[in-house]
């Protein structure tokens, strides 16, 4: 049996260069810091896996943060009615939630607010003062609920703030490990740029092909994916704070590097078991896809 597996080449399929979502029937939406559509960037924190940078833990994040001083003005990003004040959150400071129609926004660790219940808000009047989580660091933790308002219902912050997308997020195919070459286990290195961190969908697929064969079109022998809204959807509970943040959970090991606001890019490895291999002398060829927020698409194959 042979196989030939490698770093291959890349085949870029890309949308538009300009993105700024969120603009519809509610009118505009403007970031939570600047009160501005070109983004509060760069972000300390995207949605997603991360490891925490104060203890090495594993975690899934399920909004963006923004280091800012405390006391720093939030704004709402759109128009809407606060749906809910919390004054003392286990996490730190204060919560506010606006209900925008269709989706929520939530402003954690506020020092202060100032809207009550029930009040309506314009996209970008203030509603809060930030504040500091109960680690010490000062920052507005902001996540996007849709369509329901529980912790499962986050999604990545990006597919409603505008911003300026710059391309696809770069691509690598890793380490395959063939112990079992039924059964190889495939990593892949998914990286977004600090100034966009909009990384969404990650899959993988195996072939049995000719070196050479372009494998767009071909049947895959299996194929697997991680897409961040599904991981958060499927592992969190909406009733409770019990979340099931397990980096080996569906066979598929989530290792993200650490990030923080001074680097350049954002980059997370995942290796995918639950794959098939080739079952008879062909060969092994595989095809790597990222996808970013705005559908922008990369897809890169094994020679
Ligand atoms: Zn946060």
């Amino acid at each position: 049996m042979k196989f030939l597996l490698l770093r291959g080449a890349s085949v870029l399929v890309s949308a538009g260069a300009l993105f700024l979502a969120g603009c519809g029937a509610d009118g505009p939406v403007v970031w939570p810091i600047s009160g501005a559509t070109e983004g509060d960037f760069p972000l300390s924190s995207t949605f997603g896996p991360r490891v925490r940078t104060e203890d090495d833990v594993y975690d899934f994040h399920r909004g963006i943060d923004i280091a800012v001083p405390e006391g720093t003005d939030i704004y709402a990003i759109a128009a809407g009615r606060v749906s809910e004040i919390q004054k003392n959150t286990s996490a730190g400071g204060m919560l506010v939630k606006v209900d925008h129609g269709g989706y929520y926004s939530t402003y954690v660790h506020c020092s202060d607010v100032e809207v009550d219940v029930g009040d309506s808000v314009d996209a970008g009047e203030v509603i809060a003062q930030s504040g500091k989580a109960s680690n010490g660091f000062a920052h507005l933790h902001f996540e996007i609920r849709k369509p329901g308002d529980n912790k499962k219902d986050c999604v990545h912050p990006l597919e409603v703030l505008p911003y300026t997308d710059k391309g696809a997020p770069t691509l690598e195919i890793g380490k395959v490990d063939m112990t079992n070459p039924l059964q190889p286990k495939i990593t892949i290195t998914a990286r977004v740029g600090a100034g966009e961190l909009d990384l969404r969908r990650v899959s993988v697929a195996t072939f049995e092909a000719d070196a050479g064969v372009i494998l767009e079109g071909l049947t895959p022998l299996s194929e697997r994916s991680y897409d961040t809204d599904d991981w958060n959807r499927t592992y969190t509970s909406s009733e409770s704070d019990i979340v099931i943040d397990d980096p080996d959970n569906e066979g598929i090991l989530v290792r993200p590097k650490k990030y923080n606001n001074t680097m350049p890019s954002y980059e997370v490895d995942f290796t995918f078991t639950g794959l098939v291999g080739t079952v008879t002398s062909g060969l092994l060829r595989i095809r790597a896809v990222a996808t970013d927020v705005t559908g922008n698409v990369i897809s890169v194959e094994s020679h």
